[in-house]
């Protein structure tokens, strides 16, 4: 798990803004930049069509053997050295530049939603599997295709560029990020054993923003998805004789709203906190005082800090509201995934290339923290990380759902997130070592 970062001061972060002097106006475009948009210009149908074949054949969690194979084919044949089995489906491209420099990483996640696509493109999935026993559709809801596609197109436009590259890229392709954490089960399989970067970068689609548009939020861009499950215990009664036993219903209706007070009273209003009781399952009839009232919570939050400061608050609530009632419980609180923390100084340095590659800061959004989960947030603890957001709603829509079964991605996005990627990659391998050992 990431420790509590430490804060950057506004005053820093500004000097540190003004320092890389973002481009407001297009620029002539260097050799290099040159040489990475006709690559990219180049590879865009063929991207296009990969990402078409693995929207059309989605999969789940971390058996994910055909696009596994696809990228570990592909990465292959670009001569990169590649290493599997990382969290089952994980692969490893690595690319060894032609000049000394340092390691970085991009990750690319590849797993699909237990989802039936109701969209009417050509290549839309029709592919359905069995879950807990139900039949459902699978679809590429979240947009994990296109970031498989990024990763490819990245991975090939370095490679015909590896003279000109300094140090090594990992091009990291992950199972299961919706269900499973695979990044932390890529890290644990030992992924970055021998082969550690200095710095992390990725992308996840923006369903609010226009293809050519970049999101970015610094420092927490993501939430920690925590929660707990409560039973609430009785011996139960009849419901006419209420004083015979305690009511767990009562004493479950109290704690949901105890919770609430608690995010609203003792949580600081910079502390952004959510506390949803999804689910409270009670009783079976009007007159019967029930046994046990089930209660299932997601509690979100950022930092390591404050997900600590919320359980210790919530599990003081809950035994003493249950103590005071005379009710008995099992409580089972846990920590899920950690918050994504978009390292501030990375950031600035990726925003100056995005600036400059995009023609101007007007395509670059800033945006709020989510409440949302993401697993990239292992990575960050493996490196300094950044994610940014690269805007895919249609040029005829306001917005597109991820998660949402018409979920639709404008493939415009993909040059501009491989063309962008390379470039940041590229920078950042060519910018000056910050301690260069002395002579
Ligand atoms: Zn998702
Ligand atoms: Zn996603």
């Amino acid at each position: 798990m990431k420790s509590q970062p430490i804060a950057i001061p506004v005053c820093v972060l500004i000097v540190l803004f003004a320092a890389t002097a973002l481009p407001t106006a297009l620029h002539p475009a260097t050799p290099l930049e040159k040489k990475i948009q006709a690559l990219t210009d180049k590879l865009t149908p063929e991207l296009i069509a990969i990402r078409q074949d693995i929207h059309c054949h989605p999969e789940l969690g971390l058996q994910l053997p055909r696009t596994s194979a696809i990228v570990a084919d592909y990465f292959r044949r670009l001569g990169l050295e590649v290493r599997t089995g990382f969290a089952e489906s994980g692969v490893l491209g690595i690319l060894k530049g032609g000049k000394p420099g340092p390691v970085v990483a991009m990750r690319g996640d590849m797993d699909a939603l237990p989802i039936t696509e109701e969209t009417d493109l050509p290549f839309a999935s029709k592919d359905r599997t069995t879950l807990d026993g139900r039949e459902v559709g699978v679809m590429h809801a979240c947009g994990h295709d296109i970031h498989t596609a990024l990763l490819l197109g990245t991975a090939a436009v370095l490679s015909a560029m590896k003279a000109d590259l300094p140090g090594t890229v990992l091009f990291v392709a992950q199972p299961g990020e919706e269900c499973c954490d695979g990044a932390k089960q890529m890290i644990a399989d030992g992924v970055f054993k021998d082969i550690v970067p200095e710095a992390f970068f990725a992308y996840h689609v923006d369903d609010t923003l226009k293809a050519g548009k970049i999101g970015y939020a610094s420092g927490f861009m993501s939430a920690n998805v925590d929660g707990f499950t409560l039973e609430i215990k009785s011996d139960g009664c009849h419901g006419a004789s209420p004083n015979l036993c305690v009511d767990p219903i009562v004493v479950g209706a109290q704690i949901v709203i105890a919770l609430q007070v608690m995010v609203s009273r003792e949580i600081g209003v910079h502390d952004n906190t959510v506390v949803t009781v999804g689910s409270f399952h009670a009783g079976s009839a009007p007159n019967i005082i029930p046994r046990s009232a089930k209660l299932e919570v997601t509690v979100r939050n950022y930092g390591e800090a404050q997900r600590k400061v919320l359980q210790d608050k919530i599990t003081r609530l809950v035994s003493n509201i249950c103590e005071a009632a005379g009710a008995t419980f099992d409580l089972n609180y846990q920590f899920g995934t950690a918050s994504v923390y978009n390292d501030p100084a990375l950031v600035l340095e990726a925003l100056a290339t995005a600036a400059r590659v995009l023609g101007g800061k007007s395509a670059l959004v800033e945006q709020k923290p989510e409440m949302g989960g993401e697993d990239f947030s292992y990575f960050g603890t493996v490196a300094p990380a950044v994610m940014f957001n690269l805007g895919v709603v249609p040029p005829d829509r306001d917005t597109t759902a991820v998660h949402s079964p018409t979920f639709v991605a404008d493939e415009a996005s993909i040059p501009v997130g491989v063309n962008l990627m390379a470039n940041i990659i590229m920078d950042h391998q060519m910018k000056p070592a910050k301690n260069p050992k002395k002579k």
